[in-house]
């Protein structure tokens, strides 16, 4: 053989290792996989995974009082972080087991230390071997980014919010992107005072403008102290945590404060000059539909390249990268019509065009409902759900779909399978409702809320 491997892929997150070990074990293809850190990559170690069940450890918190209203007699609950936290490690190893147990039934060849690029078909591990293959795929995502301000050395990021040593007593989140409200979600839910200061006048820009406003109403009426349009100038370290000044010059004493104000691609040092692959302004991997770069040996995926950062899509990438690269079938990625589910407390699932993109683009009818769900009405809660359909007035397809309500991002799977099928209003008309639950909402709607 010309080179060492037929493939070799850097980083073992959810898109390269997908990509390594399909191709490995379906194709005759010879593969290898270099990882500088844990097997599973972020959305395993520190991402999906982790925030997913931290999710479900908070929100115990919100189900006892209702457990009460049906009954149940509860007297004391207490979360001990200690217990949760063993279990969490735990889990994170036997799962980062799985992705390596995978790697290895497959075939690949892994190498656990840092590579990079020094030519077309040329890869430098950290011990100085080289080895050659015929293709290189680059899969090693993004980190957090944070802004230049004075004692940001004594700043969380998401990555440190799984190994606290004991909760702290309250939190500053500052952001207002996906990350920062489901933190502020799970903190709150636990039990910690949460602040959050985000820079904009609402949060989760780019979702619908309805879904947010009432996201960001139900978090404050869960004891989230939301702030719009505010920021942090300055952190000192105290004894008690850190003393933050914000944008108005105000002071505020908390015992951790987190950033989640976006994040970068990884590929500082990890292409020697002269290799000749194109980086964008965002420090991203710039690719064409088939995930390859300027270099026609070299493919890229997943966080990398900055396209739609989520673990699902970097594995429908890796897919495609197989088909075209291994399978001689050209399969280019289709990003439209992700569904997308944000797991804030409530969670929120959406699929396709907001309101107010769709609105700018076509005349459209929206079909919505606003109500309590009979499971928490019952309770006594006043959590607002919303069901909402965006339909093209002409050709009547469902454009876009935003659910706020428990298991809203379960529900947005399955309707996204509708909508990217191209479902019409007047197919969901003619769906049966399934009764009683919340998302016979979605096929009950007749008369629109408004027309644009
Ligand atoms: P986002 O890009 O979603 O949000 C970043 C937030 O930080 C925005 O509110 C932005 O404000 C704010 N911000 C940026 N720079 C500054 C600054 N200098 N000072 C103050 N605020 C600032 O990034 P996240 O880190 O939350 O998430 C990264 C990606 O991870 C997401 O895009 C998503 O694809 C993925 N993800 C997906 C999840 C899911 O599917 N459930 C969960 C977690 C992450 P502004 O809006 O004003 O620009």
């Amino acid at each position: 053989m010309k080179f060492d491997y037929d493939l070799f892929v850097i980083g073992g997150g959810s898109g390269g290792v997908r990509a390594a070990r399909i191709t490995a074990s379906e194709t005759d293809a010879c593969v290898a996989l270099a990882e500088e850190d844990r097997y599973g990559g972020t959305c395993v170690i520190r991402g999906c995974v982790p925030k997913k069940l931290m999710v479900f450890a908070s929100e115990v918190s919100h189900a006892i009082p209702e457990a009460r209203c049906y009954g149940w007699d509860i007297n004391e609950a207490r979360f001990d972080w200690d217990i949760f936290h063993g279990k969490l490690d735990a889990e994170l190893d036997r799962l980062e087991n799985v992705y390596r147990k995978l790697l290895e039934g497959s075939g690949v060849t892994t190498f656990d230390q840092r590579a990079r690029v020094i030519g077309p078909h040329t890869i430098e591990l950290s011990d100085g071997q080289q080895k050659t293959a015929q293709n290189i795929l680059i899969a090693v995502g993004g980190s957090p980014v944070l802004p230049h301000i004075d004692g940001i050395q004594h700043a969380l990021t998401s990555n440190d919010m799984f190994h606290f040593k004991s909760l702290p007593k309250s939190i500053l989140i500052v952001g207002g992107g996906y990350i920062a409200c489901e933190f502020a979600g799970i903190m709150n839910g636990l039990g910690v005072k949460t602040t959050q200061y985000f820079r904009a006048d609402q949060i989760l820009r780019g979702f619908d403008d309805e879904a947010r406003g009432i996201i960001a109403d139900e978090m404050g009426k869960r004891g989230i102290d939301l702030q719009a349009g505010m920021n942090v100038t300055k952190i000192e370290k105290i004894p008690e945590g850190v003393k933050v000044t914000n944008s108005k010059g105000e002071e505020l004493e908390v015992a951790a404060i987190m950033f989640a104000t976006g994040r970068s691609p990884n590929t500082k040092g990890l292409i020697a000059d002269g290799v000749g692959v194109e980086i964008g302004t965002k420090g991203q991997i710039v690719v064409d539909a088939y995930s390859q770069t300027s270099v026609p040996s070299i493919y890229a995926l997943g966080d990398v390249t900055d396209r739609v950062n989520l673990t699902p899509v970097a594995i429908f990438e890796a897919m495609c990268f197989i088909a075209t690269v291994f399978r001689g079938v050209p399969t280019p990625v289709d990003h439209a019509l992700i569904p997308t589910a944000v797991f804030t407390q409530p969670e929120i699932g959406t699929v396709g065009l907001s309101e107010e993109l769709a609105a700018a683009r076509e005349s459209i009818e929206v079909y919505s409902a606003k109500f309590r769900v009979m499971r928490h009405s019952f309770a006594g809660k006043e959590d607002t759900s919303l069901l909402k359909l965006i339909v093209s007035t002409k050709t009547r397809k469902i454009l876009g779909a935003h659910l706020i309500a428990p298991q809203a991002g379960e529900m947005i799977q399955l309707l996204g399978i509708a909508i990217k099928m191209g479902a019409t209003k007047e197919d969901l008309d003619c769906t049966m409702a399934v009764h009683p639950t919340i998302s016979e909402e979605l096929v009950t709607m007749r008369t629109p809320t408004r027309k644009t």
